[in-house]
């Protein structure tokens, strides 16, 4: 339903279009009311306004702070229609059907740089916000236009039907609520970074009011890039950014962005897990009857890497297993839902390694952030857990239930590997992990070279590809090495061709349907 406009009240600080568009409400018989410096900008063109001062009888007071805070003001953007009248009525409030406003310039003030703190301060709009605030709440009887960009459709509704339609008006209303928190964050922002000598903060204890600093880094990836660390106001429970650092040196940002990478990897499994993650890869990951075996296990591996590492358990870190890590090898991060005083009296023979515990649940990341250029790219977090049900058998043998069991396992720790991915595994650990490659078959060449540095035998393994084999190479190498099953998503154009490669081999091959790109 379109809701007719009869009165209108603007207030703008960028006057870019508001004449044009006064005049043409005016001459649709829209009476127009109208704040101190915008009022002079339409009486100078010749339009017929009335200033907010006339209307309520106050006038505008120090230097303009104090301009629209009244209730014949907010009473008409507020009241609703059928609702409201007799109040209305008995206080002499006047409906307004249309605001026209847009906030003090503070972003382009602050951006100067000889803007001081007190002109930034003035710049802060207090009436502007409540009466966007008022209006956008008050969309079912009014429209709101917060944008020079908006006038041209709303002018064209408004001259058609008299009026803006109900859609419009609620999508304008959004738009409101966004100008209003984009100025609100900018301020914040301002505030946040400004030190009392005056100069500003690279990295401020809040960024927009949504992320509080936990701490300043030394560094970023590189030494020469600066950092620091927030945390989401509310972070989602049981995730790496809510841990509690029990000892250690400071953490610097590749290990946190490594701790991650290995408690996201190790909390997806069931049964006891160990996860060594090196440059947000895993190099290990192995199940096992408790931590200290699922750490040895994982150590196997690949111990070159493992140097140097970030270690992640699904237990509680206990004497046992603190015990094999620092016996056996260097660690930057040892991280569990839970550190025994036992394995801290281990750990603190090593004071440089930092121990992480992450109080428990079962709170997920759910989106992933990362910027290109001025831009965001945003996506849901790859959260897809694949259910034994969800496999489908292509070749002609079916896998065996330990194959079954490998298969489901390397398909976990590919999802954690950077494309492309190939997970060799067998006995419910990785034998051989080849990441990040541009090629599959490079990553299936080295994840086999990883395999015999460790001496592990590749024969009856299995493998996981984090995305489908576009030719029958990939699965001709594997069947030279002796793998006997293969896990990876099918729907290459060449599938036919694949799973008569892997017939012949006599492999066995399921298909997930699913697949787990990682960049
Ligand atoms: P004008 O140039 O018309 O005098 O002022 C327009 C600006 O004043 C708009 O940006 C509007 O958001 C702001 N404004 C309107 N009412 C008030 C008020 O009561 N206090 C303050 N600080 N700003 C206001």
């Amino acid at each position: 339903m379109t809701h007719i406009v009869r009165r209108a009240l603007l207030s703008v600080s960028d006057k870019a279009g508001v004449v044009d568009l006064a005049r043409r409400l005016a001459a649709a018989g829209i009476e127009l009311v109208s704040t101190g410096g915008t009022c002079r900008a339409l009486r100078e063109a010749g339009l017929a306004v009335r200033e907010v001062a006339e209307l309520t009888g106050f006038p505008e007071i120090m230097d303009g702070r104090v301009k629209t805070l009244h209730p014949l003001i907010h009473g008409g953007l507020l009241g609703r229609r059928g609702v409201d009248d007799a109040v209305m009525a008995a206080h002499g409030i006047g409906a307004f059907d249309l605001l026209v406003l847009n906030l003090y310039p503070f972003e382009a003030t602050v951006a100067r740089p000889d803007c001081t703190l007190d002109e930034a301060v003035e710049q802060i709009d207090i009436g502007g916000p409540a009466m966007l605030r008022a209006a956008a709440k008050n969309f079912r009887h009014l429209a709101v236009l917060t944008d020079p960009g908006q006038y041209a459709a709303a002018l064209g509704q408004i001259e058609a039907s008299g009026g803006v339609g109900d859609a419009d008006r609620f999508a304008l209303a959004v738009a409101a609520f966004n100008h209003v928190a984009n100025y609100d964050a900018a301020i914040s922002d301002y505030l946040s970074a400004i030190r009392p000598d005056g100069t500003r903060a690279a990295f401020p204890d809040q960024a927009n009011g949504r992320h509080v600093k936990v701490m300043d880094l030394r560094y970023g990836e590189n030494p020469h890039q600066q950092a620091a660390f927030y945390r989401d106001l509310r972070p989602a429970p049981g995730t790496l950014a809510t841990f509690r650092q029990l000892q250690g040196k400071e953490l610097s940002y590749n290990n946190l962005a490594d701790a991650d990478a290995a408690w996201e990897a190790v909390r997806g499994f069931q049964a006891p897990a160990c996860v060594i993650v090196k440059h947000a890869n895993p190099c290990g990951v192995a199940l096992g009857a408790g931590p200290a075996e699922a750490y040895e296990r994982a150590y196997a591996c690949d111990s070159t890497s493992a140097f140097g590492g970030i270690i992640a358990f699904n237990r509680p870190l206990d004497a046992a297993a603190a015990e094999a890590i620092v016996g056996r090898q260097f660690a930057e991060v040892i991280i569990a839902p839970a550190v025994g005083a036992d394995a801290l009296a281990v750990t603190a023979g090593k004071p440089n390694i930092r121990v992480l515990e992450i109080p428990p649940g079962d709170g997920r990341n759910t989106h992933e952030v990362k910027r290109i250029g001025s831009g965001l790219l945003i996506q849901t977090a790859d959260t897809h857990v694949l259910a034994r049900g969800d496999l489908k058998v292509v070749t002609r043998r079916a896998p065996t239930p330990a194959e079954l069991d490998d298969l489901m396992f390397a398909w976990e720790v590919a999802r954690y590997v950077k494309s492309n991915a190939i997970v060799y595994a067998a006995g419910q650990r990785t034998l051989g992990v080849g990441a990040g490659q541009m090629s599959r078959v490079d990553s299936a060449r080295i994840a086999a070279l990883k395999a015999a540095e460790a001496g592990f035998e590749l024969a009856g393994a299995v493998m996981a590809s984090d995305a489908f084999f576009p030719f029958r190479d990939g699965l001709d190498a594997a069947a030279e090495r002796g793998i006997a099953a293969v896990i990876q998503p099918g729907g290459s154009m060449r599938d036919a061709e694949v799973i008569a490669a892997a017939d012949a081999h006599g492999m066995a091959m399921v298909f997930t349907g699913v697949r787990h790109f990682r960049h």
